[in-house]
């Protein structure tokens, strides 16, 4: 991931360390590169535009240009507003008390394996988590979902195949749920190939009756910014408190990482790395920060 912007950053940051006197016009230089290569890796015009913004107000002042080593002071401007951009600090799930978890997000964005990574997880971290299957529309969903609740060893809902109501199911559910020991459930939900109406009007009933302390939006990161556009729809309609970014393993540009927090003002909480169950990562922005800058 990030591997063209990555490379691009080192050799423009390798000419400037090697400037013995860096000018404003070295600076930029360096800085109009670094916007292309934002740019060709798929982050949002505005986004980028304003992150140049900032990095250039910092860098041209008279410290930075006088200091020893100015180059490495320019990097660490660059890397501490990379790691702004990706959202600052951490952000935790919300698991306050009998906790509820809404995933949601189109088809094949990874959100039923994502639902098994997640309770996974939170099972290793020595919680106990249930899944409900909430996709009434592929039978195949339901079944995927059990498979991967087996898996990880997190006792599951399935819905009957005859169910028509999602409402009905998450109530059956719940009912089901308090006959389990657990602190946190999470909803699987159903998918479409886009955001349509009937998707957001079910996924609206099932939020309201849920009102659950996480609403997560399961996005694929090799979408680029077709993910963002798709988080910023899906929180126009449910509210989402923020978003798993999966596939970063088959992302190579990473626009959709880099975007997504400036355009939705949602955190990316957690990412997926691989297919494997185990491979579901906090999303830590300083580390990500470090690991584009190689
Ligand atoms: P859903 O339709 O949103 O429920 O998506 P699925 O969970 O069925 O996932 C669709 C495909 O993406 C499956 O082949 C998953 O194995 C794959 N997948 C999910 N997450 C990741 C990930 O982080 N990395 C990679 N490489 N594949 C993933």
């Amino acid at each position: 991931m990030f591997s063209a912007l990555s490379d691009s950053l080192d050799k423009t940051f390798r000419n400037l360390r090697g400037v013995g006197k860096i000018s404003e016009k070295n600076i930029a230089d360096a800085l109009r590169e670094i916007r292309l290569a934002l740019l060709e890796a798929d982050v949002e015009f505005t986004v980028a535009k304003t992150f140049i913004e900032h990095v250039k107000e910092q860098a041209m002042g008279a410290e930075v240009l006088k200091s020893v080593k100015p180059g490495e002071q320019i990097v660490k401007i660059f890397h501490d507003e990379l790691a702004e951009l990706l959202g600052g600090d951490q952000v935790p799930l919300e698991l306050e008390g009998e906790a509820r978890i809404l995933l949601c997000g189109l088809n094949g964005a990874g959100k039923t394996t994502t639902a098994g990574k997640l309770a996974g997880r939170l099972k290793r971290e020595g919680r106990r988590p249930l899944l409900v299957a909430c996709d009434l529309y592929r039978p195949a969903a339901i079944d995927q979902l059990a498979t991967v609740a087996s898996q990880v060893e997190v006792p599951v809902y399935t819905p009957d195949a005859s169910e028509t109501d999602v409402v009905k199911v998450a109530t059956d559910a719940l009912a089901w749920a308090a006959t389990q020991p657990h602190d946190v459930v999470i909803f699987d939900t159903a998918g479409r190939q886009e955001i349509d109406e009937r998707l957001v009007e079910e996924l609206k009933r099932l939020h309201a009756f849920l009102s659950p302390g996480e609403t997560l939006l399961v996005a694929d990161a090799a979408t680029g910014q077709g993910a963002v556009s798709v988080a910023r729809h899906f929180d126009e309609a449910v509210s989402i408190t923020g978003i798993i970014l999966t596939k970063l393993d088959s992302d190579a540009r990473g626009g959709a990482a880099l975007s997504m927090r400036a355009v939705t003002g949602k955190p990316i909480k957690y990412v997926g790395e691989g297919e494997k169950l185990d491979q579901l990562f906090e999303f830590h922005p300083d580390r990500m920060a470090d690991r584009i800058l190689g």
